[in-house]
């Protein structure tokens, strides 16, 4: 059983700076692969070299298997990282650099050959063992990073940025390989990343930072659902749901300007602070667009349209200046051949929501977790402000 918790943990680079990790606290369950993502600067590297013990916490505790290791050394946690920049040695081939941990903790020659055979099988590197970093492709050079981490059998991977050196295509598939690996070996893992589909499609669940504060902790689709307030609902999504302000409650209905009303559930009007309205949300593919313009809901031009291939996003500019979306553009995804061939740049359409998430307006907490509550059973956290 090995649980990384971490309890409140703070960074404090600068004193009288904002903290770059600010009281932060997540539980990673045993095997349980966890990604950290946020925005560059939100602090998950910094998080990340704190399990480490490459940078020190200024307040807080780090356990790790039930242990309290903030106070110990790296190389003591049982941990193994594997870097952004891989940190091969170039004079060395793979099977050395995978070794080399291995020798210098004293390891019996045999139980290291044996080892490193393993898991260059595992990654497919059995061909490449004699080889030198400079020999090998960016993704092979991952592996073999990999590859060191893996045979050090640690307790707890930490994995910064692992991918972001490979080209895109490369990215995705190795993605699918790292999470499969995790789950064939079942070590706990911590895994860093700036992009939210990674987060989304590698982690069992995803913590979300922004400027050192955790904002909410979640299985992917929960936290796509229910996004625990307006930054996670605009970062955790692509395109990205869009927010409209001063939403008007009347009854158990919110409007949007004159023509859009959307069904609201009393219990979360209840617990919206009536000073500011509500925050309402829309995801590209909750809305119903009607393509002669006719239908009701907020009405507007096409701009722009993204062909993606298997699926069509238009970005409609409102008519009606009365009603404030966050960004200009209201993302909107095509449903079937008929609507990606009927609707064109310059098109009228009107576009009504189907599913909406409501903020409060001044918090912008998704009133769904105000009050204590947790919509449908969800097994996250979310940030109380
Ligand atoms: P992320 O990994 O999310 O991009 P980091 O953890 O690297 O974020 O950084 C968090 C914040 O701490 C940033 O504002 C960054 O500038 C600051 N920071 C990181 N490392 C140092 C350092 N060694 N000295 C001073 N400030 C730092």
């Amino acid at each position: 059983m090995v649980e990384v918790s971490l309890r409140h943990i703070s960074r404090i680079y600068t004193p009288g700076k904002p903290p770059a990790v600010n009281r932060v606290n997540i539980d990673v369950r045993d095997g349980e692969f966890i990604t950290l993502v946020g925005p560059s600067g939100s602090g998950k590297s910094t998080c990340l070299r704190m399990i480490a013990g490459l940078e020190p916490v200024n307040e807080g505790t780090v356990m790790i298997d039930g242990k309290d290791v903030t106070e110990l050394r790296p190389r003591d946690r049982d941990v193994a990282m594997v870097f952004q920049s891989y940190a091969l040695y170039p004079n060395m081939t793979a099977r050395q650099n995978m070794a080399f941990a291995l020798e210098n903790a004293g390891m019996d020659k045999a139980e290291i050959g044996q080892r490193v055979e393993e898991a260059a099988k595992m990654l497919e590197l059995t061909e490449l063992l004699d080889r030198k970093p400079a020999d090998m492709s960016g993704g092979q050079r991952q592996r073999v990073s990999m590859g060191r981490a893996i045979v050090r059998n640690p307790k707890v991977f930490l994995m910064d940025e692992p991918l972001s050196n490979l080209d895109a295509r490369l990215r995705v598939s190795t993605r699918a390989q790292i999470a499969a690996l995790q789950r064939k070996l079942g070590v706990t893992t911590v895994y860093v990343t700036h992009d939210q589909t990674e987060a989304m499609t590698m982690g069992d669940r995803v913590a979300v930072l922004k400027d050192g504060v955790l904002q909410q902790v979640d299985e992917p689709m929960h936290l796509y659902r229910y996004p625990g307030n307006t930054f996670v609902a605009g970062f955790i999504g692509s395109p990205a749901m869009t927010l409209f302000d001063g939403g008007h409650v009347s009854g158990a209905q919110v409007a949007l300007g004159r023509e859009c009303v959307v069904d609201i559930k009393d219990s979360l009007v209840s617990r919206a602070s009536a000073e500011r309205g509500i925050v309402v949300g829309v995801r590209p593919e909750d809305w119903h667009i009607s393509i002669d313009g006719t239908g009701s809901g907020l009405r507007g031009t096409v701009a722009h349209i993204e062909q993606l291939g298997a699926e069509a996003f238009a970005y409609v500019e409102l008519d009606d200046a009365a009603v404030t979306a966050r960004g200009t553009r209201i993302a909107v995804r095509l449903d079937g051949v008929r609507e990606i061939e009927a609707v064109q740049v310059g098109s009228q359409v009107a576009i009504q929501p189907t599913r909406c998430s409501f903020f409060d307006g001044d918090s912008e907490i998704n009133l769904e977790y105000l009050g204590g509550a947790q919509p449908d059973a969800g097994a996250g956290s979310v940030a109380a402000s």
